[in-house]
């Protein structure tokens, strides 16, 4: 079969050995229909934990072609998932960090969903696959993952309805925070460095927009009169170092900054301010089996939209969909398989 297998920081698309359901082995063979790429797999490169020979891609939409189970699954399902499965038995599982669970680290589908078939085992089946509504869009649905991750960081950010909450970054994954605190009857605020961002955000649902390109203290200003303390909770979605700062200038005294990107060189914050100031910096990383059955529900009902974000590549364009979401050309890509 056909898979976009990582050679040398680029993705080459090589015949590897299609998976199969060996001797009475449970779990389903699925044929991709397509997989989100993440920010997460560009990541991964970048920061070389991902190897030559890796084949990456975890947001995956595809329907059921084999399968041996005591699941509801059945061959010619369409369905949606999620890579990792908590044990929901161990201290990180009983304290609700399900994705700290050693177990949620070690599992995964074989091989990555940017190639034409996936093997998904009967622990993925009972806990972190489900079925999609036909009629709902392949684009769409592949929202499901990165839309629970978002969905985790607000439950864990514990968001007051009365709160300020400034989401900084307003690339797919700030819009899909936005609309996860909405979907949640919460208030949004969005603010990013580029205007053309910031005009696309305001279509989907938040309160009030910012941008800080050339002019942070006029931002800042502008900011205090949305919200004169300063924020309740500032949800970092952006990567680079500086919007630390900018978490710091906009967080309100007693505050929460939510970290939700891997910050390159720089995870600083300067001056005690967290001591003094009596902040609170959490980190929210990956979702929960609960928060993808939410995403997905979201997703169904309409609540939150998505629609538009996606550029669907074919695989074999798979290295230019990486270069036009590094350049800020697309929102997001989907990878038709
Ligand atoms: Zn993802
Ligand atoms: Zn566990």
């Amino acid at each position: 079969m056909r898979a976009a297998v990582l050679e040398n920081e680029k993705f080459i698309i090589k015949e590897i050995e299609k998976p199969i359901l060996k001797n009475n082995q449970q779990g389903a063979i699925v044929k991709v229909i397509g997989c989100g790429l993440c920010g997460s797999d560009i990541v991964k490169i970048r920061d070389g934990k991902a190897k030559n020979g890796d084949v990456l891609g975890h947001e995956v939409v595809g329907n059921i072609v084999e399968i041996n189970t005591n699941t509801k699954f059945n061959v010619g399902d369409k369905i949606v998932l999620g890579h990792h499965i908590p044990c929901f038995n161990c201290l990180y599982c009983w304290n609700e960090n399900y994705s700290m669970c050693r177990h949620f680290k070690s599992t995964n589908i074989l091989p990555g969903g940017f190639s034409e078939y996936i093997y998904v085992s009967e622990e993925h089946l009972e806990n972190t696959v489900f079925n999609v509504n036909l009629n709902l869009p392949d684009t769409e649905a592949a929202f499901m993952e990165p839309l629970a991750c978002c969905i985790r960081a607000v439950k864990r950010a514990d968001v007051k309805p009365e709160s300020k909450n400034l989401i900084i970054g307003l690339g797919t994954i700030g819009i899909l925070m936005g609309e996860a605190l909405t979907a949640f009857g919460h208030k949004a605020a969005g603010c990013d460095l580029k205007s053309k961002r910031v005009e696309l955000a305001k279509k989907y649902g938040f309160d009030e927009t910012f941008v800080t390109q050339n002019n942070e203290e006029e931002a800042l200003k502008t900011m205090k009169i949305y919200a004169p303390y300063g924020f309740d909770n500032v949800f970092l979605t952006a990567g680079a170092s500086k919007t630390i700062d900018f978490a710091l200038k906009s967080v309100r005294d007693g505050g929460k900054i939510i970290v939700f990107s891997s910050v390159k060189d720089n995870n600083g914050f300067s001056d005690n301010q967290i001591y003094y100031r009596e902040l609170t910096v959490m980190g929210s990383y990956s979702p929960s089996p609960m928060d993808l059955e939410d995403s997905i529900n979201l997703i169904e009902k309409g609540s939150v939209k998505v629609s538009e974000l996606s550029t669907i590549y074919n695989l074999s364009e798979i290295n230019q969909a990486i270069e036009d979401t590094l350049t800020n050309r697309i929102m997001k890509a989907f990878i038709k398989i």
